[in-house]
């Protein structure tokens, strides 16, 4: 069995013990033993909203881009626990969240056939090496690992942090956008002519999977879709 085989059945192992013979833990907000809707305790699972049933649908939604759920509620809860405490159960669901809708054909275009290249969209180095590691990263790779495609980490470089543009306008925010993002050192060979899926944990105005979707077609990518765990209507700071 290769090694990426061997990784996948042990993650999958791990997930199925968890799941199956231990107390069930809510993803959601780490409480144990409680009901489960979807493996969420039963307040979680009443707080987790589609991205299509969000009365304000994200502003800068792009016909190319989908999300699984609404940052609103459990949502947002999943993301944050992924984001600040790297919760492989957080991730885990957000993960299984963005295969099934990958599966069932939801994304533009139908069911994207294999091999796509995954690349997520990258943190700045400076904020890599604070937090230790990329949300983004963690679920394109469980998505990669479970598609079977090949996962393109470095692909995308990130060369100018942008996070602080919480409260810029939207416009502004975009420009400040184009050229924060570059391809890699090396990495034309591996995009030209690729079919790339755009891995974020959040999609808030769509700007920053735009600028990531620009560079990649410009390196000569053939097609970029976009696909994030959530879509936040602007309270997550504005990707
Ligand atoms: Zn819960």
């Amino acid at each position: 069995m290769d090694p990426r085989t061997l990784r996948v059945w042990r993650r999958w192992l791990g997930e199925a013990f968890e799941r199956f013979c231990l107390v069930p833990t809510c993803p959601g907000c780490g409480r144990r033993g409680l009901g489960e809707v979807m493996e969420l305790c039963l307040p979680c699972g009443a707080e987790l909203w589609g991205y299509e049933e969000i009365a304000a649908k994200p502003p800068g939604e792009l016909p190319w881009v989908r999300a699984v759920w609404s940052y609103r509620g459990t949502g947002g809860r999943l993301v944050r626990r992924a984001k600040f405490a790297r919760d492989p159960l957080a991730l885990a669901f957000l993960a299984r969240g963005m295969l099934r809708l990958l599966k069932a054909g939801e994304m533009p275009g139908g069911r994207p056939r294999g091999p796509w290249l995954v690349v997520p969209v990258p943190l700045s180095a400076r904020k890599r090496r604070r937090r230790g590691f990329n949300q983004a990263q963690d679920l394109a790779q469980r998505v990669a690992e479970r598609m079977g495609w090949e996962l393109g980490t470095w692909v995308l470089r990130r060369v100018r942090d942008t996070t602080a543009l919480g409260r810029v306008r939207r416009e502004e925010r975009e420009a400040l956008l184009l050229g924060a993002f570059e391809l890699g050192k090396g990495q034309r060979r591996r995009v030209l002519g690729r079919r790339i899926l755009l891995v974020d944990d959040v999609v808030t105005t769509g700007a920053t999977m735009r600028a990531c979707a620009s560079v990649l077609l410009d390196g000569g990518a053939s097609r970029v879709l976009g696909l994030a765990s959530c879509a936040a209507g602007g309270e997550s700071g504005g990707k």
